[in-house]
């Protein structure tokens, strides 16, 4: 066989938080070689924004930037996640195509449909591998969705620990060791055994169990919510103030809905209580994350916790639309909600400012809360 026959192809996604631990290992059972772009940068972000239409949201512009840095760094196949979508989502891949094109690139370009579910998946890695291999796909699948699901748990369990940590920094150290455990085992038998010692790793973080902590939800458009870069690492800032997050959108989440077969799914999906929640404020999907986001604002009250956080892509339609429904919401709703909008511009110390701030109003307002609380059930006494 010639070297060029042996050489396996290489496959790049875009980055999306961590969603490359699923992706790499589903190509690498499928006998592809996963191309893991750098990770998002500034740079990335200049070269998306140099080559996009000025006004096309922040998820583009970072996507484009991640194929562009794939390609330069030599993979044969640039991969996107697509979905039919009613806003701008289902015309990124078109576009995106004809982006690479025009800028000279011989980019082989593919489709993941998600929304088609398993069979979206599956039609994917038999068009990349040109193969068709019903049981080594169903693994790679199941394998890929195992490996989501774990991600999610462990980013649940640092940002439990982040709150409380003793020593600033423990709790993600830690994570970045079980992230590593998780990422190093693909077969499905053997990831069982790396979810424990993953977890293991995470138990040694010292933490202190009766420190003062704030509840805060954050929705939003689902990939600002889940890539770090893009939300200025929100949730790492938030917990150095002493603040447990917990994202109401995740890949889980969202794989429950559109992948994972009803019987295989345990109570009320996220779509199942947007569809519930959302109704009395927003009638019908309007696209992106809106429906999620409105039902978000509402399960949040609903749960007593401090405050809730909406971020979203500056120029998003879908968002727009429910960071308008907000004020209409506050009759029912009487939690905080801060909006953030997010695009190349944002700079830092502002976004700081903004968080501080709400954080200091969330404690205020709790202490205020737990006094009036005391005074009512002693006058009762
Ligand atoms: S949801 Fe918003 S950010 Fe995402 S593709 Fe649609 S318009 Fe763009």
């Amino acid at each position: 066989m010639t070297e060029k026959k042996q050489r396996k192809k290489k496959v790049a996604f875009p980055h999306m938080g961590l969603i490359y631990v699923a992706w790499s290992a589903a190509l690498r059972k499928v006998g592809l070689e996963p191309y893991i772009p750098p990770y998002t940068s500034k740079k990335t972000l200049s070269l998306g924004t140099k080559h996009s239409p000025e006004a096309i949201c922040l998820p583009y512009k970072l996507i484009l930037g991640n194929f562009i840095e794939a390609l330069e760094g030599g993979t044969d196949y640039v991969a996107m996640i697509t979905s039919p979508g009613i806003c701008r989502l289902g015309e990124y891949g078109k576009c995106i195509q004809n982006a690479l094109h025009d800028l000279g690139y011989d980019a082989r370009y593919v489709e993941l449909q998600l929304y088609d579910g398993i069979a979206g998946m599956y039609r994917f890695l038999k068009q990349i591998t040109g193969k068709n291999r019903p049981l080594m796909f169903i693994n790679a699948i199941i394998t890929a969705i195992r490996k989501v699901f774990l991600v999610d748990d462990l980013e649940t369990k640092l940002a439990y620990l982040r709150a409380r940590e003793i020593r600033t920094g423990d709790a993600e150290k830690a994570f970045n060791k079980a992230l590593k455990i998780v990422e190093a085992e693909d077969s499905l038998f053997g990831l069982r055994k790396a979810k424990k010692l993953a977890f293991a790793e995470m138990d040694k973080v010292k933490i202190d169990k009766d420190r003062e902590v704030l509840y805060v939800d954050i929705t939003g458009e689902i990939f600002l919510v889940c890539d770090p870069f893009s939300n200025q690492n929100i949730e790492k800032e938030l917990g150095k103030m002493g603040v447990q997050v917990r994202k109401s959108l995740t890949v889980s989440s969202f794989l429950k809905d559109a992948i994972i077969p009803k019987i295989f799914r345990k109570g009320e999906t996220h779509l199942q209580r947007a569809n519930r929640l959302a109704k009395p404020y927003l009638m019908r999907d309007i696209g992106g994350d809106a429906l999620e986001c409105v039902s978000d604002v509402a399960y949040a009250n609903e749960r007593g916790i401090d405050g809730i956080i909406h971020i979203s892509p500056f120029t998003c339609m879908p968002e727009i639309m429910s960071q308008n429904i907000f004020p209409a919401m506050r009759e029912n709703c009487e939690i905080p909600i801060l909006p953030l909008i997010m695009d190349e511009q944002t700079g830092k110390a502002g976004y700081l400012t903004r968080l501080e701030a709400f954080v200091d109003l969330m404690k205020r307002r709790k202490r205020k809360k737990i006094i009036e609380e005391k005074q009512l059930s002693s006058s009762v006494m």
